[in-house]
C-alpha cells in the first residue's frame, strides 16, 4: 500500500528546503505569477526550477498552485507560464480555474490538482472533476472523516486533505469580509483576517463583552493529529499543512511532529501524543481544535474569546545557518535576542529536541553578552553540534 504523503506549505525556496529536511515529503509554493498568496514571497521560474530540483534530489515533490482568476487577456501569459512550469518538471499544478485545467490538457500536459478553493466535499462534484483528467483534489476543510472515507472508496482520483493551520470561518475563499473591510481580497491571497480582529458585540444596543474580553469570529485553527490514523485508514493520498506565509520555526516544529507521528503508524509503534504536542507547541502560537475531522463542530471549535491566544512570542531564537566543525562555532541568523550564558533548546530534523548551554556569543568576531537585532549573524559556542536549518529556541524542555 502506498504511504500517505506530508505536504508541507512554502513561502520561499529557503522555507522550502526547511521543510523537504524536516521531513515533508512534498512541498507547495506559489510562483510570482497566478498565485493566490499574493503577499507570500512567491517563486520565480528560476526558484521554481532550483526547488524541483533540490526536491527530486531527495526523491520528494513540489506541486504550484495556480489559483488566479483567469481574464480574456491572462491566457496568454498564462499558456507560457503553464510551458514554463512543464520545463521545470513541477509534479502538479494546484488549481481552481476548469479553464486553466483545460489550456494545460490541450496544450501543455502538467498533472492537476483541483484546489481547495473549489470546496468539495462530495463524490459527484469529483466525478464532475475527472472529464478533466485531474489526477487529484484538495477537500475542502469542512469533511468529517466518515465523508472523507465515502469519497476515497469511490474515486480513483488521489484526495488530498487539510491536517493543520487556519480554518475558515467561511468556506475556504468565499466569504466578503476581508474585501468589505480592508478592500484586501480573500480570493487573490489578501486576506486581512478581519474575522480574527477583535469586535465589541452589542445586542440592542447593549454592549454584552464581558470587560477585558473581545468578540472574534474566527475559527481555531486545525490539528488533526490524534486523526492521523483515522485519515490514513480512510485511504488519503496526502495530508497537508496549511500557511505558505509560516516562519521557520513554525514549519520546522508542525512537520516535525506529524512526520513522527506517520513514521511510528507505520512502523507500527504506539503513537506518543503527549510527544507530539510537545513538538508542535515549539512553533504553534494559536489555539487549535479538531476542526470539521470528527463530523461535530461545537463552540470549542471557535475563537469567540480573544485575549491571550498568541504564545510562544520571543521564543524563537534563530536558525543555524553554518558549522564550523574546528572551532565549534555556528552561526545563527538572529530571530530574538540571544544571551550569553543561558539554556536553550536545538530542534533538529528527526531529533528529539535536546538543551544545551550558551558559553559564548560573538558578533563581528568580538564576544558579546547578548544580541538582538534580527537576520544579522552572531556565533555561538557550545557543547553542541550543529546543521543548517537546526532551530534554536528559548522555551525549557518538557520532554523526558
Ligand atoms: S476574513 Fe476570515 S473567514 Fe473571511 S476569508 Fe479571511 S480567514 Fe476566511
Amino acid at each position: 500500500m502506498k504511504r500517505v504523503e506530508l505536504l508541507a506549505p512554502a513561502g520561499d525556496l529557503d522555507r522550502l528546503k526547511l521543510a523537504l529536511i524536516y521531513g515533508a515529503d512534498a512541498v507547495y509554493i506559489g510562483g510570482k505569477e497566478m498565485s493566490l498568496r499574493s503577499h507570500a514571497s512567491n517563486f520565480t521560474l528560476e526558484d521554481i526550477d532550483e526547488a524541483v530540483k533540490f526536491a527530486h534530489n531527495l526523491n520528494k515533490k513540489v506541486y504550484v498552485t495556480c489559483n488566479m482568476i483567469m481574464h480574456n487577456e491572462d491566457k496568454k501569459q498564462a499558456l507560457e507560464y503553464l510551458r514554463a512550469l512543464k520545463k521545470c518538471q513541477v509534479d502538479g499544478i494546484i488549481t481552481s480555474s476548469l479553464d486553466l485545467i483545460n489550456l494545460n490538457n490541450k496544450f501543455v500536459g502538467n498533472e492537476m490538482h483541483i484546489s481547495t478553493q473549489l470546496s468539495t466535499l462530495n463524490e459527484e462534484a469529483i466525478k464532475y472533476y475527472q472529464q478533466f483528467k485531474i489526477t487529484r483534489v484538495v477537500l475542502g476543510r469542512e469533511c468529517s472523516i466518515k465523508e472523507i472515507k465515502e469519497i476515497t472508496a469511490h474515486t480513483p482520483v488521489e484526495i488530498e486533505v487539510f491536517i493543520h493551520g487556519g480554518m475558515c470561518s467561511s468556506y475556504s475563499g468565499k466569504c466578503m469580509l476581508s474585501n468589505v473591510m480592508t478592500l484586501r481580497d480573500a480570493n487573490r491571497g489578501g486576506c486581512a483576517h478581519s474575522c480574527r480582529w477583535k469586535y465589541f458585540l452589542y445586542n440592542d444596543q447593549r454592549k454584552i463583552n464581558k470587560k477585558n474580553e473581545y468578540f472574534a469570529m474566527s475559527s481555531k485553527d486545525l490539528c488533526a493529529i490524534r486523526y492521523i490514523p483515522a485519515l490514513i485508514k480512510a485511504g488519503v493520498a496526502s495530508l497537508k499543512i496549511e500557511g505558505r506565509m509560516k516562519s521557520y520555526n513554525y514549519l520546522a516544529s508542525i512537520i516535525s511532529a506529524y512526520r513522527k507521528c506517520i513514521d511510528d503508524y507505520y512502523a507500527k509503534k504506539k503513537l506518543n501524543f503527549k510527544y507530539y504536542y510537545e513538538l508542535m507547541s515549539y512553533g504553534e502560537n494559536r489555539l487549535t481544535g479538531h476542526g470539521f475531522l470528527n463530523g461535530e463542530v461545537t463552540p470549542n471549535e471557535q475563537l469567540f474569546v480573544l485575549n491571550d491566544e498568541f504564545k510562544n512570542a520571543g521564543d524563537f531564537i534563530g536558525i543555524v545557518r553554518g558549522y564550523d566543525d574546528k572551532n565549534g562555532l555556528a552561526d545563527i541568523e538572529i530571530k530574538n535576542k540571544i544571551v550569553q550564558g543561558e539554556e536553550y533548546l536545538k530542534i533538529s530534523p528527526g531529533q528529539k529536541p535536546k538543551k544545551f548551554k550558551l558559553l559564548a556569543l560573538y558578533f563581528e568576531k568580538k564576544a558579546v553578552g547578548s544580541y538582538t537585532i534580527a537576520k544579522n549573524i552572531v556565533q555561538i559556542k557550545t557543547h553542541e553540534r550543529f546543521k543548517p536549518y537546526d532551530i534554536i529556541h528559548a522555551r525549557k524542555l518538557k520532554i523526558n
